[in-house]
Formats: C-alpha cells, structure tokens, sequence
C-alpha cells in the first residue's frame, strides 16, 4: 500500500492536459493501486493522475465500497438531462459546491492491464467520472460553477489555511456561457 501525496489547487500539473498511456506496464499497476490507495486513505470518491503529480489519463473511483479504474477515458454524453450536486476535491480540500453535471454518460478506455472496458455511468458515478476525466484535461470543479459559486469558491480558497492567501486563477468552464465582465 503506497500513499502518494496529494498536489492542490495552484500547482501547475493541475492545469495540465495529461497525455494517453501507452505502455500497460507494472509502472501503471503500480500507480492505479497507489491511486486507489490515496483516494480510499483520503476518503474521496475518485482521484486523477495528476492529482499526484502523474501527468497521464488514468483515475480511479469508488461507488458503495465499489473501487474501480479506467485508463484512457472516453465520455460521451448520453441525453441531455443535467444534475445539480453537491462536489469536492481532493485537490480543493474541504470546501464543496453545488455543480452543475450530465447526469448520464457513457465511458469507454482499457484496464490496467490493457483490456477494453465500458462503463454505464448515471447520478453518482456519473459525477464522478465527469470530474476526473475533467482532470485529465486541467480542468477543475470550480472552473464549472455559476458565478455567484465561483466567487465564494475563490474567497473560500483564499480563506483556506493550505492555500497560503493566494488564490490562482480560476478558469471559465469551456460550456460556461460566456459573461462579459464575470471574471
Ligand atoms: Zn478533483
């Protein structure tokens, strides 16, 4: 059991697109299970790769004691109903937000070991898997909440102990409507 440290909000590899896994080495068992091992230690409910300093599209996930993993995640969106859910990060420690989501999509990548698997994600699992793939592109919750979220979001993080004072940019979500002035 390998518990790697945790990076947070302001470190760079945060923001960073990681890059597809080519080799299903023991490298890469040997990080999903050192992933799984710092979500379930930390008590989250999904971890991405470069939330310890990892740049590659991997995370893992657990769903009522469930813990699971995908490599090279692709989500499609399935329908266009949305969830509106409480969220965290392990990368944001201790300050959640309502967070708009798909509230269904269909994920397709390999294991570990270099076997195709598909997952059929909805609620939940769905959130889930919609904030780690979001990971995977430098993307963080807090870049997907409304504007009066986001504001309480960069005060709270300004406020928090780990954060030093210093609030890195926030970014607009890429499906955020765009509001001239709002940020
Ligand atoms: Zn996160």
């Amino acid at each position: 059991m390998a518990i790697r440290p945790i990076r947070l909000f302001g470190d760079p590899v945060l923001r960073q697109r990681s890059v597809p896994v080519v080799d299903f080495d023991k490298e890469l068992r040997d990080l999903v299970r050192d992933l799984s091992d710092t979500m379930l230690d930390a008590n989250g409910r999904g971890i991405a790769a470069p939330q310890v300093g990892v740049g590659l599209r991997v995370f893992t996930y657990v769903l009522d004691g469930e813990v699971g993993h995908v490599v090279n995640p692709l989500v499609e969106v399935v329908g266009d109903e949305e969830q509106v859910n409480q969220e965290g990060c392990l990368s944001i420690p201790g300050l959640p937000f309502d967070c708009r989501r798909h509230l269904q999509v269909v994920t397709s990548g390999f294991s570990m070991h270099g076997e195709p698997l598909r997952i059929d994600a909805h609620g939940q699992l769905s959130v889930i898997i919609e904030h780690e793939t979001d990971h995977l592109d430098g993307i963080l919750f807090v870049d997907r909440l409304d504007p009066q979220n986001r504001a309480a979001a960069e005060a709270a993080i300004r406020a928090a102990e780990w954060s030093g004072g210093v609030v890195p940019e926030i970014r607009l979500s890429p499906h955020a409507p765009l509001r001239p002035g709002s940020r």
